[in-house]
């Protein structure tokens, strides 16, 4: 059992719960109600090493990637039953975790990762590579793909069972064994997933969860001889600390970084849709979202019109107890966070920005320590201000006004991060133009957040490479093989004169 009182978990490693070699703990506090939600091992190095131990004779002996491809599949599946069927209790610890609604975890991303998990127990079984043929004449030549081997995976608190899942489905899909590092301030749905993997069928060692702290556990991962590839979904800075140390053995490194999304408004668009659809894209997760919508850009016959109504639709957004059923946003996953936010709000205003709605802690009656902010509107910012260039990770929209297509799309790709962009507009031709132009690997046209598990979901620029999500995410989680085999079966071959001997006649 991985709960051994009320609050204690443990590792997950070689399929055995254990404590971790360091004899530390880490509380998991909620950030709502400051309650104790629980206490897991602060991992070491030495924990990595042994979850590497396992995950390494796991794969050596093929227990997971040996077994038919109709068997794997079946397991994923029994997997993603289960957290169907456990969607509340799931949601829940998510919730009390996170600080975030419980209406968005149990409605939205565990359901969504149940969904995720299917889509790669199916694609799985639909793995592409070149047809066999015979390029020299001689010899077929065919291509296999395959597991890359012990795979390492880093995941941040922002939704922390989700991004687990999105790491894990095409790993395992595709035969990897794994060994995850939750985010430190969120570890406990993580664990129960890995419960739940072994009720599945999971065979011991191919999943292993090693808690702790990114510095040491994370760090510890990237660093390692034996893992083949580090997957990270966090900060870009986070990423380029993983990607220096993966050096050492020249692991393949899959790297899902930050964002600071643009959402284009054209002064044609339905402005009413446009207006929702910054609210539900910049405010979603308390706006800790990497794909958020932060960078508003309204076209300036209507900016005025549009600012207003986003003012008033996001004075509508209910801060809360994240339990309560009217609700619609809880906390930041810390004090620290709600400060990082307060910092970069204080410093737009003196900056000369206008704070058109929120700006500051929002009070929540019977929870007064929680870290909760209330949903800002930022307007009349300058590109280059740091509050439009940065990414700020809470409940915040800066909105600026354009004047030409042209210099609008210049805006939105004067930033470094690559991830997520929308644009709203009536007009096909211009939509069809900025889907070319903008430089992100998500463009959406009338909307802004839509995902689904067939599509790739992946950075340009800063943000990162390579995709979670759909069959390219095979491309991080397989490698290709080329195998020929020779046909004519003579011993002496045309071509063997170019080494030794002479031309045949
Ligand atoms: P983070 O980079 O602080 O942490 C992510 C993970 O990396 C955690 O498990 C953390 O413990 C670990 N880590 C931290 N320092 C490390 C180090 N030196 N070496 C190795 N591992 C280390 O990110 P976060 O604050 O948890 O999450 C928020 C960030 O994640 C934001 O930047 C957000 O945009 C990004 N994000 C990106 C995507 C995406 O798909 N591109 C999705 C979600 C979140």
């Amino acid at each position: 059992m991985a709960i051994q009182t009320a609050t204690d978990y443990r590792m997950f490693i070689g399929g055995e719960w254990i404590e971790s070699s360091s004899g530390e703990w880490i509380e998991v506090r909620s950030p709502a109600s400051g309650e104790l939600v629980g206490r897991v091992p602060a991992g070491s190095e030495a924990d990595v090493d042994r979850a590497v131990l396992a995950a390494r004779a796991a794969f050596r002996d093929g227990r997971w990637h040996g077994k038919w491809i109709p068997e794997r599949v079946a397991i994923l599946n029994r997997l993603a039953d289960l957290i169907d069927e456990h969607t509340e209790e799931i949601a829940v610890l998510e919730s009390r975790q996170t600080g975030t609604t419980l209406k968005l975890r149990r409605d939205s991303d565990i359901p969504f990762s149940a969904d995720n998990l299917r889509f790669f127990a199916t694609a799985i079984r639909h793995l592409e590579g070149k047809g066999a043929a015979e390029y020299t004449g001689s010899h077929t030549s065919l291509i296999r793909r395959e597991p890359i081997g012990v795979v390492g995976q880093v995941a941040p608190w922002n939704y922390p069972f989700m991004m687990a899942i999105w790491k894990i489905g095409p790993a395992l899909a595709a035969g990897n064994s794994v060994v995850l590092k939750p985010a430190t301030a969120t570890p406990l749905t993580t664990l129960r997933l890995a419960e739940l993997a072994k009720e599945a069928g999971v065979p011991d060692g191919v999943f292993n969860v090693v808690t702790g702290r990114g510095e040491v556990v994370g760090a510890a991962i990237a660093a390692h001889p034996d893992i083949d590839l580090v997957s990270l979904t966090g900060d870009s800075e986070t990423g380029r600390k993983i990607q220096a140390l993966a050096t050492s053995n020249l692991k393949r490194v899959h790297l899902e970084l930050g964002g600071k999304a643009p959402f284009i408004v054209f002064a044609d668009a339905d402005l009413e849709a446009a207006a929702r659809g910054a609210v539900a894209g910049g405010f979603v997760n308390a706006g800790q979202d990497c794909t958020a919508a932060t960078r508003v850009y309204v076209e300036k016959p209507v900016y005025e019109t549009f600012l207003a109504r986003l003012a008033e639709l996001t004075r509508e957004v209910r801060v809360g107890d994240p339990f309560a059923p009217d609700t619609d946003m809880g906390t930041l996953i810390n004090q620290a966070q709600v400060q990082r936010v307060e910092g970069f709000v204080e410093r737009a205003r003196q900056g000369g920005a206008r704070i058109v709605t929120g700006g500051r802690r929002a009070a929540v009656s019977g929870l007064e320590g929680g870290a909760f902010y209330e949903p800002t509107i930022v307007a009349d910012c300058a590109q280059d201000a740091e509050i439009v260039q940065q990414e700020v990770f809470g409940p915040v929209l800066t909105v600026l006004p354009f004047e030409t297509e042209e210099e609008v799309l210049e805006k939105a790709n004067d930033i470094r991060y690559g991830l997520a962009s929308s644009v709203w507009t009536r007009d096909v031709f211009k939509a069809m133009r900025a889907a070319k132009t903008l430089n992100f690997g998500a463009v959406w046209v009338n909307d802004h957040l839509p995902i689904s598990s067939e599509m790739p979901h992946g950075g340009f620029k800063q943000s990162g490479f390579g995709k979670d999500m759909s069959s390219y995410s095979f491309e991080e989680y397989t490698q290709i093989k080329h195998v020929l085999v020779e046909l004519s079966g003579e011993a002496e071959k045309g071509w063997h004169y170019t080494i030794f001997g002479d031309p045949k006649e």
